[in-house]
Parts: C-alpha cells; sequence; structure tokens
C-alpha cells in the first residue's frame, strides 16, 4: 500500500512528487504513457510569467507568484535551462496605455516586485530593436522568464525518483474504487491502492475525478499552436514580448527560447478531442497574420518545425486545487492551465502542506535537492571537452549534427534515474533531433544506440512507446 499515489507525470505531478521526496513517505507517480512530460508540459510556451496577468486572490495569483521566486533557487538544485529574460507587453495605440498601466497595478497587487516600468517607444527600441512600427509604448516585467518546461520536468521527476519516489510508465488509471480508508486504482498493469490520490492528469483530471466524486467537473482542451525558427534567427529579439489584446483579439507572443531558438504563437482553439495536436493551416496562418504587429520581419523561410499544446480549461477559469468534499484523501489538482509551469513548484509546496498536516510523516533525513544535468558538450570550451572525452570516448563522436549532441550524450540520457526509452525521450533530455533538419540525420544512429542500450532489435525502438515504431522491416 502507498502512502500517496500520484497521477500523471506532468510537470505538476512531478514538482508535488519531489517536494513529497523530502518526507518519509511511500509514494508513486503513474503516468499512461512511456515518460515524464509527455501532456501539456512538454509542449507549450516555455514562460515563467512575471504574475501581472491573472486576478487578485486567485489560486492562479498566488501560485504563479510563488512560483516564479522558486524558479532561482530550483535551477541551482537541479541544472535545467532557466533565464531572466525579462517580459515585455506591449501597446499598439496612445488610448491603450493606460491598460498597461491597469497591467501594472494589477502586477502589483498580485505581489510582483515593483520593478515594472512603462517605456515609450524609443526607450522600448532601446532594449528591443526589432520592434515592429505598431509599438507606441511598453510594460516591462523584469522577473519574467523563459524554460525548457520537459528539460525541467525530467528534473523534478529524477531528482524525486533517487530520493525514493517510484514511477510506473504505460500504467493507465481505468477505475478508483474509494475503500473505507484508501483508494484502489484499477490499471492496465493491475491494482494499485494508496491511502491518499492526488489527480494531477492534466486534461482527463475531469475523468478521473468524475470516477469518484458526485461534484463533476469538464475539461476542454484548448488548443495552442506554435511555429518555430532556427537558432540562426534565435536573438531576433532577447525578451518574451506579449501584445496587449487589442479590438482584433487576443495576441501571440514572440520569444526566444532558453535554447537559443525564436518561437511564435500560441492560437486559441477549443476542442472535443483531448487528444488532437495536429497543426493547421488555419492556426499557422493566424500566427503569421498576428506577429507582424510585434516585430519589423517574421523570418519565415528559418520556421524548423510547427507543434501544438493543448490548455486543460476548466470553466471556473481558475486553478482547482483542493481536497474533493466528497471524498476524504483524493486530491484534485486540476485545470492547471497557463500559468501551470510557473506555478508547478508553488503547487507542489501546497501540496506538501497539505499532506504533511494529515499524515504527519518524519523527513527525510537522506534528502538529496541535488541533480546534475547531462554534460553539455555544445556549451563547453575545447579543454573541457578534451577531459570529457578523455573519461569517455563516446563524447568525441558526434551524432546529432545541427545541435552538436554526441553519442555519449544519448548513452547517457538512456543510463541516468527514469532514462530514455524512445526517441522522444533521447530528444528530450539531450536535443539530438531538434536542430534545423528535425533528425533527417541523426535518427538512423539514435536508433541504433537505444536499440543496443535496451537490447532491443532495432525495429522494437519506438518514438514515444506503445505502437509508434520508426522501422517496419526487423533489421
Ligand atoms: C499552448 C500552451 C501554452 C502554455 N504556455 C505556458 C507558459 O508559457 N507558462 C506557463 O506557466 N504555463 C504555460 N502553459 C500551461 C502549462 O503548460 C500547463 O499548466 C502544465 O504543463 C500542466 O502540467 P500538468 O502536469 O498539470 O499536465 P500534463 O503535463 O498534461 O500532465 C498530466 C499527465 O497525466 C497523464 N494522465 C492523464 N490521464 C491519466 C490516467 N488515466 N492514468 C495515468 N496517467 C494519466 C497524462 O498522460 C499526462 O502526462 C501553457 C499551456 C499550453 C497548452
Amino acid at each position: 500500500m502507498f502512502d500517496i499515489i500520484i497521477i500523471g507525470a506532468g510537470v505538476t505531478g512531478c514538482a508535488i512528487a519531489r517536494e513529497l521526496s523530502k518526507y518519509n513517505l511511500k509514494t508513486c507517480v503513474l503516468e499512461k504513457e512511456a515518460d515524464v512530460a509527455a501532456g501539456t508540459s512538454k509542449a507549450n510556451s516555455g514562460i515563467v510569467h512575471a504574475g501581472e496577468d491573472p486576478m487578485p486572490g486567485t489560486l492562479k495569483a498566488k501560485m504563479n507568484i510563488r512560483g516564479n521566486e522558486m524558479f532561482d533557487k530550483l535551477k541551482e538544485e537541479l541544472d535545467f535551462p532557466f533565464k531572466r529574460n525579462e517580459s515585455l507587453v506591449l501597446c499598439f495605440n496612445e488610448e491603450d496605455i493606460c491598460k498597461l498601466e491597469d497591467l501594472k497595478q494589477r502586477g502589483l497587487e498580485n505581489g510582483v516586485p515593483d520593478t515594472m516600468r512603462i517605456l515609450n517607444r524609443d526607450e522600448a527600441l532601446k532594449l528591443e530593436p526589432n520592434l515592429s512600427d505598431n509599438v507606441v509604448a511598453v510594460l516591462t516585467l523584469p522577473t519574467g522568464g523563459i524554460v525548457c518546461p520537459y528539460e525541467f520536468t525530467i528534473a523534478l521527476a529524477e531528482n524525486a525518483n533517487i530520493n525514493g519516489v517510484e514511477f510506473k510508465f504505460d500504467t493507465k488509471v481505468l477505475e478508483i474504487e474509494k475503500k473505507e480508508d484508501s483508494y484502489v486504482l484499477q490499471t492496465n498493469k493491475g491494482n494499485i491502492e494508496g491511502k491518499i490520490v492526488i489527480n494531477a492528469a492534466g486534461l482527463f483530471g475531469d475523468k478521473l475525478n468524475n470516477m469518484v466524486s458526485d461534484k463533476k467537473y469538464r475539461i476542454v482542451a484548448r488548443k495552442g499552436e506554435y511555429l518555430l525558427f532556427d537558432k540562426s534567427v534565435g536573438s531576433m529579439v532577447n525578451r518574451t514580448l506579449f501584445q496587449l489584446p487589442t479590438k482584433m483579439g487576443k495576441g501571440v507572443l514572440v520569444t526566444p527560447t532558453v535554447d537559443g531558438n525564436l518561437l511564435m504563437g500560441p492560437t486559441s482553439v477549443d476542442l472535443d478531442d483531448k487528444d488532437n495536436l495536429e497543426t493547421t493551416a488555419e492556426g499557422l496562418g493566424m500566427i503569421f497574420e498576428k506577429a507582424p504587429l510585434t516585430i519589423k520581419e517574421i523570418p519565415s523561410r528559418q520556421v524548423i518545425t510547427s507543434f501544438a499544446g493543448l490548455r486543460a480549461h476548466e470553466v471556473s477559469g481558475d486553478f482547482i486545487i483542493e481536497e474533493v468534499e466528497d471524498c476524504k484523501n483524493f486530491i484534485n489538482v486540476i485545470g492547471i492551465e497557463s500559468p501551470g509551469l510557473t506555478s508547478a513548484p508553488a503547487i507542489g509546496e501546497y501540496i506538501r502542506e497539505i499532506i504533511v498536516d494529515k499524515l504527519k510523516p518524519e523527513k527525510n533525513k537522506e534528502f538529496n535537492p541535488i541533480r546534475k544535468s547531462i554534460p553539455k558538450f555544445r556549451e563547453m570550451n575545447n579543454d573541457e571537452r578534451k577531459e570529457l572525452i578523455k573519461r569517455d570516448p563516446a563524447y568525441g563522436r558526434i551524432v546529432c549534427r545541427c545541435e552538436t549532441v554526441t553519442e555519449g550524450e544519448i548513452r547517457d540520457s538512456i543510463r541516468r534515474p527514469l532514462g530514455a526509452r524512445n526517441l522522444d525521450g533521447v530528444k528530450r533530455r539531450t536535443r539530438a533531433g531538434m536542430g534545423r533538419c528535425q533528425s533527417g540525420f541523426c535518427l538512423n544512429k539514435t536508433v541504433d544506440i537505444l536499440a543496443e542500450e535496451l537490447k532491443t532489435m532495432r525495429k522494437g525502438v519506438t518514438k514515444f512507446g506503445n505502437k509508434s515504431t520508426v522501422l517496419v522491416d526487423n533489421e
């Protein structure tokens, strides 16, 4: 019997798992997919929001502010890509400048540090020379940042795992039976029992809640499509540029990613299908239409890929983080749409307090807060590279040319705790396949390495688990 079962290994579930690993608790995370960060946490804008946007008093506002504050220490402990690059909210006509002031006031009310400023066009151009001619003023948000959403999630999970949390992948919760002092979760891998269940199942959080409670929820998938541009244009902007909504609707953002690409999007369309991650001509067309309001020229020939993510939108509009009224010890963490990535560390802390209050566990004296990332050959100087190659010659063989990823890094990504089991797992841990050629060159070699490390045939290697095979013939 587990003390705690967390359903969902997205950023929310993994942040909770890490916080709980600070205590002597028998905790397990169940994930229906083959890896962590396989849901919404893999495809979003990657912004650590400053906190000016949510309505004061909401859980979104509280978690956003606290989550944002926690990132510097987390980066130090968990070694994931994060940068406070500052965000700007752009205003496109004089009458709307008062809306920037309103936004600033809302930020102050929420607890954003009092370093925000409203700048005129000339001042703004000194910060961002590629701003379009439409921009008349900007609000600066110095505490805004950018993060790699999947590496952040992987880092939280790896650290939770070395501190004792068990992860079960390819394990889908199908039904939940409420017993007197526990819950029995029926999964495709058998029954698993726990005293406390934490529902962090993202888009499917409503379904899991509705299995046990009479208070029903409905989560809608709100799709956001993106265009990702080559690193050669990654420095067209240095800050994250939001558009103040206009009569023409909500805008799109233009931002550098923490890994050096340029990103534009997202759109916003409600869907019934919670698995629909297709990009569409309309969606991408809308980004091409709206982004020129922000920057002078859209480098359309430098698009390297497009992708979509699904927001878990619940009608109340706020995060739902609470013990279910008619189900003691069943805790919902649902409706975690934006700013959920920013808020995840604070949600972890919030849930930890609830659990500590309930079970009064001892502290885990062995808790080790430190996780080191895979050595990044592309970021090293030549002396560091030589040293690494001396230790392990596999670091001297480049597999992904676009992103300069070595065989050593790929093998490390498979061998480490909660290591990669498929091509997407390697990609998210090392960036092999994330570059301009989108794995056209390195895929074959990465399949070889995965097959060798996992002791399987090349044909057994998948893109993201289950039936997503990449080779049809038994080579
Ligand atoms: C377009 C877009 C842009 C965004 N931009 C930002 C941003 O810039 N900044 C920000 O702070 N936030 C942003 N967000 C929000 C952020 O991405 C989410 O809030 C966050 O990723 C949610 O994480 P999660 O762990 O709750 O959900 P998920 O990552 O979806 O994780 C839930 C997990 O539960 C698993 N699961 C579901 N059902 C079951 C089951 N029955 N059994 C077992 N496992 C199950 C799923 O497979 C999934 O892995 C954005 C979201 C979108 C879609």
